[in-house]
């Protein structure tokens, strides 16, 4: 269907406050029967908590579909606010008209005043009798429409294969929708319908991202942030806070696991193996959130590793860190661009945070030469023969906050 593919209201020529009403269309049409219901249910209830603010407007659900009545509310703001919802593929602002051909006339005309084309903008009308009583067939309606329309707009060129401006008509038992514009939605699955994983969110741009990206699969998280009181400072705290409360406005509550880490970074630091101590801090955060998922009832722990990205993310350490859980480790940035990472980033709204410099506990430790190899053996044997390494990291978990 080509529509006027406009993705964001700063792009487009025309405000979309001319709208009366939303079409919300939900995504993930491979879904059936239960998993179906449950999904649709899941986006209504996380579309019900973002219009709380807004009293006049009023929902109804349809198969597929979730109608957003206006009523005077602001069309730019519920429409940034709801195509960010999991489970959403597209939001078209529609005008209602009654379902009579003056009338239907009439409110396409203005609807083509406030897009306002330009001269030559090839055009279609694509009307749709689902009311069947109306005494028009669509195909009839296409013609009635785009007559009186073309009259008063002589400039637009009719091209029924390829238009460039496709005025929708649904005529239905008492309105009529008149719509033009597919606003893409974030897709994905609602959240939570896939279950629960453990997200490691350090202060970096990458984790933020993996962590909006698996809520986008319909993942719930709970986040586990290490920190180094006091070599790491209460701003690179509250950073991470805020990072979460970011991601909570997709989730709409978060849980966030902040975990004390000096003990035991610095257990690692007389060891001799400098170059080995960014691999042993995170098999040790990998250890730590594995107790915490168990906790928790999570069953996968997600990271922001992208391949090849640093020394602890070639595939020899990424083999040897992850055998530091049973767990599925879940990495969907492994294969995008650092570019493209920071390019969505900036959309769900993190990287501004992300990049103010306070430092992260892993940085402050960071060996000239981390270990791009770490032989599997050796690391072993170093954490077996760590004195009280165990309890170092059962005290790390008893004194984590939530
Ligand atoms: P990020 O931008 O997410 O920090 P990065 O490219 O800087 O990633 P690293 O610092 O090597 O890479 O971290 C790799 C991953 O390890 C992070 O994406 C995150 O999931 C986890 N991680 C790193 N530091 C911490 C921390 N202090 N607390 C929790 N998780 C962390
Ligand atoms: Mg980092």
């Amino acid at each position: 269907m080509s529509m006027m593919n406009k993705e964001s209201a700063e792009g487009r020529a025309h405000s979309i406050e001319y709208a009366d009403m939303l079409l919300l269309r939900f995504g993930e049409f491979t879904l059936k029967g239960k998993n179906r219901t449950r999904f649709e249910k899941t986006v209504l209830r996380h579309v019900k908590e973002l219009i709380k603010p807004y009293p006049n407007v009023v929902l109804s659900k349809e198969f597929g579909r979730i109608y957003v009545e206006l009523n005077g509310e602001s069309a730019i703001e519920l429409v940034q606010a709801l195509k960010n919802v999991f489970g959403i593929a597209s939001v078209s602002p529609v005008k209602v008209s009654k379902s009579e051909l003056e009338d239907i006339v009439a409110v396409s005309r203005q609807f083509l005043e406030i897009i306002a084309p330009a001269p030559g903008t090839r055009f279609k009308v694509n009307a749709r009798r689902v009311w069947k009583e109306f005494p028009y067939g669509s195909i009839e309606m296409n013609k009635l429409i785009a007559t009186p329309l073309l009259q008063g707009y002589p400039g637009l060129t009719v091209d029924v294969k390829s238009p460039e401006l496709e005025l929708r008509v649904e005529i239905r038992q008492g309105h009529t929708y008149i719509f033009c514009e597919n606003i893409a939605g974030v897709g994905g699955f609602p959240l939570g319908t896939n279950g629960k994983a453990m997200l490691l969110l350090s202060g970096g741009i990458d984790s933020p991202v993996a962590g909006w990206s698996s809520m986008r699969r319909g993942l719930e998280v709970e986040c586990v942030h290490f920190y180094s009181y006091p070599y790491t400072s209460e701003l690179a705290r509250q950073k991470v806070v805020d990072l979460a409360r970011v991601l909570s406005r997709y989730a709409g509550v978060i849980k966030l696991h902040l975990v004390p880490f000096t003990e035991v970074q610095t257990s690692f630091t007389g060891i001799g193996q400098d170059n080995l101590i960014i691999t042993l801090m995170r098999r040790a955060m990998l250890r730590i959130t594995t107790q915490l998922a168990e906790r928790e009832g999570a069953l996968a722990i997600v990271t922001g590793d992208s391949l090849g990205q640093v020394a602890s993310q070639t595939l020899p350490s990424m083999n040897v860190i992850g055998r530091a859980t049973t767990l599925p480790l879940l990495r969907p940035l492994v294969m995008m661009d650092k570019s493209d990472i920071v390019d969505l980033s900036k959309n769900i709204g993190t990287y501004d945070l992300s990049i103010l410099p306070y430092e992260d506990c892993c940085t402050l430790f960071v060996p000239k030469s981390p270990t791009t190899n770490p032989n599997l053996r050796i690391v072993d044997k170093i954490e077996a023969t760590l004195p009280g390494y165990s309890e170092l990291l059962e005290a790390a978990i008893e004194a984590t906050e939530t």
